[in-house]
């Protein structure tokens, strides 16, 4: 059971609105939740009707004003209580957990000698997850397919059950492909069904800059007191930690801390805990401890039913040509092809006219040009001495053996359709090749093409092979 323990001069003379309050929540919200945010708070003035309250850290503030903001609001009626608006403070000083205590008056800590000095400084400002967390990032519009199925899964049972099955769940994956995006809807759901946890949501590079920062001003006791605080820490592109090893060896101590205590972790990566490189290997083994899960870039269906999903969100129906259109154009990154729907929607609001396929082609020709292949020299070369079973080197060599000679004009021409490279470049590649010599095999392929449906087909699969 909850012990609400503050049991100041204020109450005792009957003043402490706060205090009659916090009785109320406590009744009304699970202990765990009135431990977390509640059980450390206190009143501080009560005047024309604001009631100040001090909590011990900004992220206290915002939960109690974002999440809280109903359940007080009710208790201040029902207590019918003179109180208009509660103004919450995090300048309270006291030491951080667990030896923080609550019936410290405020300024009691600069009085108590050096040591106390350092853990009187105000609070450094720690991101809170109600913040953070963005509401677009839900299960409910994460499009579930072949490539991140098993993710999901997992995603959604340590949403259901934290620190039961999996853990740590570490997701990996290249760009876009939703890692942060499920992050955030664990969070998200674990904020909605278990009101009052203790959510903590990082990134690899957030954590270091929030310990560098707080190892400078003598502040690291309230660093470790809000990580180590997670009733569930999900901590995204942990691969920002590669060679940084002060802030592993942190990291180390925060994940055993909460491991210990069946707190639930979640991790995010580019990719495996083997392949990121000077991650010290104690916490590659604890990485592999609990479940791996990969995001795999989405397949055609996939992305075709997440361009959908988009539309919808923003009121947009797709006609299919322009869905198939944008599915095949962009590669098979989540963000790119958001970034050419908004484009596209943005394109058709802009000039009040309906989303076409032409219109598709005209916007997005210019819009993306990572959707186009950029095709350079060495690709071209590449992908015709492949289909030639040559060496690119081989290719570029002066031999005029027509094995080799005839893939080259091939190249050549390639070169020249799909590059910006100037016949005397293309020459230079080669060789030192003329730039005379470069035109000949260009028109002859040119020539060729024309009457030769072979050749015709090779160069179609050679350029549909080129990455
Ligand atoms: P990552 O963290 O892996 O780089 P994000 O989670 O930031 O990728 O995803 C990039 C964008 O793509 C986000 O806007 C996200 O909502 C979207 N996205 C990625 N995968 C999906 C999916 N399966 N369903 C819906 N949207 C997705
Ligand atoms: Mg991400």
């Amino acid at each position: 059971m909850v012990q609400v323990e503050v049991e100041d001069a204020a109450v005792a003379s009957g003043t402490d609105l706060w205090q009659r309050i916090k009785s109320r929540l406590a009744a009304r919200i699970p202990p765990q939740a009135f431990h977390n945010w509640v059980a450390d708070t206190r009143m501080d003035a009560h005047e024309n009707g604001n009631l100040r309250v001090l909590v011990p850290d900004q992220v206290t503030k915002d939960f109690l004003e974002q999440e809280y903001g109903d359940v007080i609001a009710r208790a201040i009626q029902e207590l019918n209580l003179p109180i208009r608006r509660v103004i919450y403070s995090s300048r309270m000083n006291g030491a951080p957990a667990p030896s923080y205590n609550a019936e410290r008056a405020p300024n009691a800590a600069l009085e108590d000698g050096s040591a106390e000095m350092s853990r009187s400084l105000p609070e450094p400002i720690f991101a809170s997850a109600v913040g953070q967390l963005n509401p677009r990032f839900r299960f409910d519009n994460f499009v579930v397919g072949s490539c991140n199925q098993f993710a999901h899964a997992a995603a959604r049972a340590v949403a259901s059950q934290p620190g039961r099955s999996y853990n740590p769940l570490f997701i990996y994956g290249g760009v876009g492909m939703g890692k942060t995006h499920l992050m955030h809807a664990i969070g998200r759901e674990l904020l909605d069904s278990f009101r009052g946890m203790r959510v903590v949501y990082t990134s690899g590079e957030r954590f270091m800059n929030d310990m560098v920062g707080c190892l400078r001003s003598n502040r690291i006791a309230y660093f470790h007191r809000h990580y180590r605080s997670a009733d569930i820490l999900l901590l995204d592109d942990v691969h920002i930690l590669a060679g940084k090893e002060r802030t592993q060896e942190e990291f180390f101590h925060t994940f055993n801390e909460l491991y210990e205590h069946q707190k639930q972790i979640v991790i995010s990566s580019d990719t495996t805990p083997k392949n990121i490189p000077g991650l010290v290997e104690r916490l590659r083994s604890r990485f592999e401890w609990g479940l791996m899960v990969d995001v795999q870039a989405p397949d055609l269906e996939t992305k075709m039913a997440i361009l959908d999903k988009k539309a919808e969100l923003e009121g947009f129906s797709l006609p299919e040509d322009v869905r198939i259109y944008i599915a095949t154009k962009t590669k098979s990154n989540v963000r790119e092809l958001e970034g050419a729907l908004v484009k596209l929607i943005a394109y058709s609001s802009v000039t009040r006219s309906a989303m076409t396929l032409n219109m598709a082609q005209q916007v997005l020709k210019y819009l993306i040009p990572g959707a186009e292949r950029r095709v350079t020299m060495e690709s071209v070369i590449r992908a015709v001495a492949e289909e030639f079973k040559l060496q690119p080197a081989q290719l570029k060599q002066k031999s005029n053996a027509r094995t080799i000679a005839y893939p080259r004009q091939i190249a050549m021409y390639l070169i020249k359709e799909l590059t910006p490279a100037s016949l005397p470049e293309i020459g230079r590649n080669f060789a030192g090749k003329h730039h005379t010599t470069v035109l000949h095999a260009i028109r002859k392929i040119d020539q060729l093409r024309q009457k030769d449906a072979d050749l015709n087909r090779l160069v179609q699969k050679v350029t549909d092979s080129i990455h």
